[in-house]
């Protein structure tokens, strides 16, 4: 079979990977000039490695991500390193990745909101219905269960951090794949997530997957028996083609799809993420944190203060302390059509509250990555909204971050999809 995939994301990738070793012709078609797409990362010339254009790592549940490498035979390329993740509180920052950390951590005070932010967390890591929680928004079922006071100061806030207006729409089974899915050891690829998706690319280039950088796909039909992809005035046939970017673009380039699933595509909501990377001259945390969780109330301008040199050391990038300020907002926000220049004015002051001595001429540079598809939002029932991977064009595949679900997106669920999506086209399965 001759097989186009549209993205050379890890879930194109991973999809092209299975479908080339089970013995079928494939191309994979992308837009931009480099693979990886939204885990992809960026280089000055004296660091030793890529960082992230938006903040990435992996968790050790991360088992197909994990697998897929040890399968590649890099698994001693992986690191997992213990960063330190904060909390706020009352304008402090405290250590929050461990049982004993979140026993000390005085947010909650010492009595009975405590012992029911531990039972609350207790149930959600072995309990596996999900089903019966995507019932329920996270907003009803914490207050009920964790209470006012634990749901306010420990869970809203992540909610309204992550999923803004409609943070009180999301629901239960969202916050318990988070929980389940989480642990305290976060993993990088030695030399960054780029190395990896450039060496995957390679190896699949060896083994005669064609990959088209810089070439946008137009449009896909299915015409007669065959399934028409057209890319820059050229048309090329395929028996079957995968699309794996956002639900909106998928919608745009098979109009042809029957209303009802094309409907499913244009109602799945997401957000859009916003992210600013800067090279400072000294370091940012003198505590050494990596993960700064900001509630919004508190005033901060971005959701997340991440301190990539406390994760992996400053040396791989010629002594430059990387960090990361970001946030999950709606396209239309303003942050979207600011300067890169008028962003790094509105963070400014916010940098000052981690470090009172930073100054503005501590940073050396600045890039500001944006995104209109970061976050899927998944709403209460939203196992029924999910669009089928098969979709009702015969030969037409579908496999993005908004159908991973339960699960949060992630590179790990990427890579499930794809492979998943591989197994259904392998006609010889
Ligand atoms: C802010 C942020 C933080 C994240 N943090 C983490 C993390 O810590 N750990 C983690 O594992 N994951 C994280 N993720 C999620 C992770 O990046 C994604 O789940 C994963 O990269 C999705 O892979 P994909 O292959 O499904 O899609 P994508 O990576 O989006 O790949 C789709 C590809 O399709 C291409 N494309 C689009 N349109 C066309 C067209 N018309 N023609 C040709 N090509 C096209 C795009 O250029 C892109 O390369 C994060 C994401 C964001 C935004």
């Amino acid at each position: 079979m001759r097989i186009a995939i549209i993205g050379a994301g890890f879930g194109g990738m991973a999809a092209a990977y299975d479908l080339k070793n089970a013995g079928q012709k494939v191309r994979i078609y992308e837009s931009a000039n480099y693979v990886g797409g939204l885990a992809s990362g960026f280089k000055e010339p004296h660091w030793d490695w890529s960082v992230e254009k938006f903040y990435h790592h992996w968790f050790q549940s991360d088992s197909e991500m994990l697998g897929l490498i040890k399968e590649l035979g890099w698994e001693d390329k992986v690191l997992f390193p213990r960063p330190l993740t904060v909390m706020y509180h009352k304008g402090k920052f405290y250590p929050f990745d461990s049982i004993l950390k979140m026993a000390l951590f005085p947010g909650l005070g010492f009595g009975l909101d405590k012992i029911r932010f531990g039972f609350v967390g207790l149930f959600l890591r072995l309990t596996n219905n999900w089903k019966a929680l995507e019932k329920v928004t996270a907003d009803a079922w914490m207050m009920k269960w964790a209470g006012r006071n634990v749901y306010e100061k420990m869970w809203k806030p992540l909610l309204v951090g992550k999923f803004g207006p409609y943070y009180d729409q999301v629901n239960m089974a969202w916050m318990w794949a988070r929980i389940k899915a989480r642990t305290t050891r976060l993993g990088t690829f030695e030399g960054g997530f780029q190395r990896f998706a450039n060496l995957f690319a390679e190896h699949l280039r060896e083994m005669g997957v064609e990959i088209r950088l810089e070439v946008s796909v137009e449009s896909i039909k299915r015409e007669q028996a065959q399934m028409s992809v057209k890319s820059e005035g050229e048309s090329k046939s395929f028996d079957k083609v995968l699309v794996t970017t956002s639900p909106n673009l998928m919608a745009k380039l098979t109009p042809d799809l029957p209303k009802d699933y094309l409907k499913g595509l244009l109602e799945l909501k997401s957000m859009g993420a916003v992210v600013m990377v800067l090279s400072l001259k000294h370091q940012l945390s003198n505590e050494g944190y990596y993960w700064f969780n900001l509630p919004k109330e508190a005033g901060y301008p971005m959701l997340a203060l991440v301190e990539h040199t406390n994760f992996v050391s400053k040396e791989h990038f010629g002594g430059d302390h990387i960090v990361y300020a970001g946030d999950y907002l709606q396209v239309g926000h303003e942050y979207f059509s600011m300067s890169d220049e008028e962003l790094l004015e509105r963070f400014t002051p916010a940098f000052e509250k981690f470090n009172p001595e930073f100054q503005r001429n501590w940073v050396k540079k600045i890039w500001v990555f944006k995104t209109n598809y970061a976050q899927p939002v998944p709403l209460v029932d939203h196992s029924k909204n999910i669009p089928a991977i098969p979709t009702p064009i015969e030969g037409l595949y579908f496999a993005s971050m908004s159908q991973v679900y339960p699960w949060d997106r992630g590179t790990n669920f990427a890579v499930e999809i794809g492979r998943r999506a591989a197994r259904m086209m392998d006609d010889k399965q």
